[in-house]
């Protein structure tokens, strides 16, 4: 029964799991990561199991099988996107963010279309073709059009060869109408993070405004769905909640989609807090993850639901962003800034401080260091491969037949139009070794074909 409080979030299920369920025997770990290894998902009593480990070695052995079950999908990829932040006013009063009402501390700021323009000039000339368009939800009435024409700029610049080919939106939930006006002006995923399924700390958490209301936000995207939007990404806020608690409702959420409309969320986002300026509570988070526990909730998910992309941003230091990537994160942002006008300006009015101050540059050759394709892939969206189609593809080792040659494609655009002569020297080595490990003779052909075409001046190749 749907309850009108926490929606189809079951908390008593899952007080029910926290409360009664001991720490499984290595046996049953071993069982459950076989079936696991079978690359279909696992139940969701297994994975309430796998939550419940608490040893150094079977929790190795859980980030053992994610790793395998992530290299077996995904290969090498890493797609890269920058957030960027059109404006810091709200309404709402999350404790944890920055942006939040009554918070005195920032500055406020929206941008309007030649600033938009302006950062996105930025973003192009650095070389990213993908975006993640944020906002605060303080523009009220007007708040759509405006995201609406935000999109149009940004999709307008062009500078030489370089273009925004995917805008992801992260803004206010929608009425279904609202978000049909987004689906046709051509948004890629539209992302929204439950912060905290834990329904007493959600409460706690959002204090008033809109988002104070737990069901009108769980509910988003099924609304987003209804009206047509394939590509979804759902999330939570970790420190927070108990991450049990966290993991067990979102896969509910997750199974909800699935049930409802025959495909779940395209991507999962894995935040966690850091600390915003006037914040109390994102300075000593009420359930702060420490690293351990945040491998683990990676490897947990990987193993869970392996085709849903994972998505981790620059909150995440470098060092724990490599980690994360070999046991099952297939995009993250870089460059990023998280204040409006931040690319092209100071940093002042941010939403949170940063754990990765590095350049895109610098990010790619340090993940094409460490053997990873950084790719700037668009193909499946303009192909209309989403939703259930993007999931029927995703069977292991077919996402690579197109997610490897299009990452390679992309990434020697971005060698030749933007890359530093030492990422460059980098890029066209990993490029060489990874070519040779494309399994079908037809699709090396061709990749091998677009790649000498990019070198003579062609872009936007993709299979
Ligand atoms: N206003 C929209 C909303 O709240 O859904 C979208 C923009 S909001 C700026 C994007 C996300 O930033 C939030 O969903 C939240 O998870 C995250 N966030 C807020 N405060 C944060 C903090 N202190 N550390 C890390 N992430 C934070
Ligand atoms: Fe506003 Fe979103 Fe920040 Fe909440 S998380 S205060 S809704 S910007």
């Amino acid at each position: 029964m749907i309850d009108p409080k926490t929606g189809f979030i079951d908390h008593t299920q899952i007080f029910h799991v926290l409360e009664n369920t001991l720490p499984p025997e290595e046996s049953e770990v071993k069982e459950i990561l076989s079936h696991a290894l079978e690359m279909k998902g696992i139940s969701a009593a297994e994975t309430e199991r796998l939550l419940m480990v608490e040893d150094e070695e079977q929790i190795d052995a859980i980030c053992r099988a994610a790793n395998r079950i992530k290299t077996e999908i995904y290969g090498q990829r890493l797609v890269l996107f920058a957030p960027l932040y059109v404006s810091n006013l709200c309404r709402n009063d999350c404790l944890y963010c920055a942006f939040r009402k009554t918070n005195t501390a920032i500055s406020r700021r929206t941008l309007n279309q030649d600033e938009i323009r302006r950062e996105t000039e930025n973003l192009v000339s650095k070389g990213h073709k993908r975006v993640l368009l944020v906002s605060g939800e303080g523009l009220g009435e007007s708040a759509l059009d405006y995201s609406i024409r935000a999109i149009g700029t940004i999709y307008d610049v062009k500078i030489g060869n370089g273009e925004i080919r995917r805008i992801n939106i992260n803004i206010a939930p929608l009425p279904v109408e609202g978000f049909r006006r987004l689906k046709d002006a051509k948004i890629g995923t539209y992302q929204l993070f439950q912060e905290t399924y834990h329904y007493d700390t959600y409460k706690k958490m959002h204090r008033s405004g809109p988002k104070a209301d737990y069901v009108n936000h769980l509910t988003a995207m099924d609304r987003a769905m209804e009206a047509g939007i394939d590509d979804v990404g759902v999330g939570v806020l970790f420190g927070l909640a108990d991450y049990r608690f966290e993991i067990m409702a979102l896969l509910q959420h997750v199974h909800h989609l699935e049930e409802r409309f025959g495909v779940g969320p395209h991507t999962i986002s894995i935040p966690r807090i850091e600390p915003a300026e006037g914040s109390d509570v994102s300075l000593r988070p009420p359930h702060a993850v420490v690293d351990r526990d945040f491998r683990k909730i990676i490897a947990i998910l990987r193993v869970s639901v392996p085709y849903t992309g994972m998505i981790l941003s620059t909150r995440e230091t470098a060092k724990m962003r490599r980690e994360a990537f070999s046991l099952g994160i297939s995009q993250v942002s870089a460059g990023s800034r998280t204040n409006p006008g931040g690319y092209s300006e100071d940093d002042s009015g941010a939403q949170f401080s940063l754990g990765d101050h590095r350049s895109l540059d610098e990010v790619i050759a340090d993940i094409a260091g460490h053997g990873y394709i950084p790719s700037f892939c668009t193909g499946c969206y303009r192909l209309g491969r989403t939703g259930a189609d993007f999931m029927d593809l995703a069977k292991p080792g077919l996402i690579q037949l197109y997610c490897l040659p299009n990452a390679l494609t992309t990434f020697k655009e971005y060698l030749e139009d933007y890359a530093s002569a030492e990422t460059k020297i980098a890029g066209e080595a990993l490029i060489r070794a990874q070519l040779a490990e494309i399994p079908d003779d037809e699709i090396r052909r061709k990749t091998s074909h677009n790649l000498k075409e990019i070198e003579s001046g062609k872009r936007d190749l993709y299979l």
